[in-house]
């Protein structure tokens, strides 16, 4: 592997709703660990429509701390498409994603840009301690992951999450990735590259509240498997096959116990049930392609996949990026 120079300049960007408690404890040590290990860094902060004064914290920390970029939504997209509008901005040569709660903590960001320099293209943190996970969350996010590395073809490692340094060119292919179902996890092993894992201490969430509930964080879990499988169009594609052939074997069997012994009436109970059995399997398939069919639809759209409200510190040429990029095209 090829080793990097010292880096010159980082781009970190830190997607923000509802943080009006935090972004005051956030900068002071975020700038305050840049400023101790000599690092120039651009910060971009992404205000992914808060409906708090985050927005009027961040505006008022740039006094201070000049090296802030501030993109503000013009409403809450959700945290995976402000990391892309993050990452549409950033434009160093390595870039670190982090919350803005402080649960990620800024000075494993020494530990990324050493792995990093060494010639790795992705450093991703992993918790040390899941110890405030409740054991039911374990046992979910473990069957998903089992499920997942089963159903999909781009597996994924359970513990990477968002908090990471990426190089240039990640950065670049998951720019290039304008999906608008974006499970992070599978776009992440998508584009691959080479990785390599930085253990790290989760810490506690000190202000406000986690976004993600159990019931988001399971729609979180289904979306990521329709958007990175085909498999359940593919099961109930089989099921369906199993029983045309069973029906066939049916049909024949009373073919020829109509031939053997005629006509008998009774069979009310055996009709009835397998009206309703097949109707419900019937209804439950077109429901699985009615999932893909929503997908197509929402992307076929092609929409923009978020739009900006206020950009601070970055040209306007920017505001470029909220128009769809072309498949192929790095153009910022
Ligand atoms: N976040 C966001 N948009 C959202 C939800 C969350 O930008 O719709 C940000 C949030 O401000 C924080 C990060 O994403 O910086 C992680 O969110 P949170 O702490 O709620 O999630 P958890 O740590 O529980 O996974
Ligand atoms: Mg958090």
């Amino acid at each position: 592997m090829l080793a990097r120079p010292e880096a010159t300049l980082i781009s970190i960007v830190i997607p923000l709703f509802n943080e009006e408690a935090s972004v005051d404890a956030l900068m002071p040590r975020l700038f305050g660990f840049l400023e101790r290990e000599g690092l120039k860094a651009e910060v971009i902060c992404v205000d992914d429509g808060s409906r708090d004064a985050t927005w009027d914290k961040i505006v008022a920390w740039r006094a201070t701390y000049p090296a802030l970029t501030l993109v503000g939504l013009s409403r809450n997209f959700g945290k995976e498409i402000a990391i892309a509008a993050g990452l549409d901005l950033a434009d160093c040569d390595a870039v670190v994603l982090m919350d803005g709660d402080l649960q990620h903590p800024p000075e494993v960001i020494t530990a990324f840009l050493a792995q990093w320099r060494a010639g790795y293209d992705i450093a991703y943190g992993v918790r040390r301690n899941r110890d405030q996970d409740s054991a039911l969350r374990k046992a979910f996010s473990r069957a998903f992951y089992r499920v997942f590395n089963i159903v999909s073809h781009t597996p994924i490692t359970p513990d990477a999450g968002d908090f990471r340094l990426m190089d240039r060119k990640v950065v670049d292919a998951i720019r290039r990735m304008r999906e608008r179902a974006r499970f992070m996890k599978g776009i992440y092993a998508w584009v691959g590259f080479k990785s390599i894992s930085v253990e790290f201490d989760v810490a506690e969430r000190q202000h406000g509240k986690s976004s993600f509930s159990p019931r988001r964080l399971f729609g979180l879990a289904f979306d990521g498997i329709i958007s990175f499988s085909s498999a359940p169009l593919r099961f109930a594609m089989y099921a369906g096959a199993i029983i045309a052939l069973l029906s066939i074997a049916v049909g024949a069997y009373y073919l020829v116990r109509t031939l053997l012994f005629g006509i008998d009436v009774p069979g009310f109970a055996s009709l009835i049930v397998s009206t309703l059995a097949l109707s419900g399997f019937t209804m439950l398939q077109m429901g699985v392609m009615g999932l893909y069919l929503g997908r197509i639809y929402d992307e076929v759209k092609a929409r923009p996949l978020y739009l900006v409200r206020d950009v601070i510190g970055k040209p306007a040429a920017f505001t470029a990026a909220t128009t769809p990029l072309p498949a192929t095209s790095d153009a910022k």
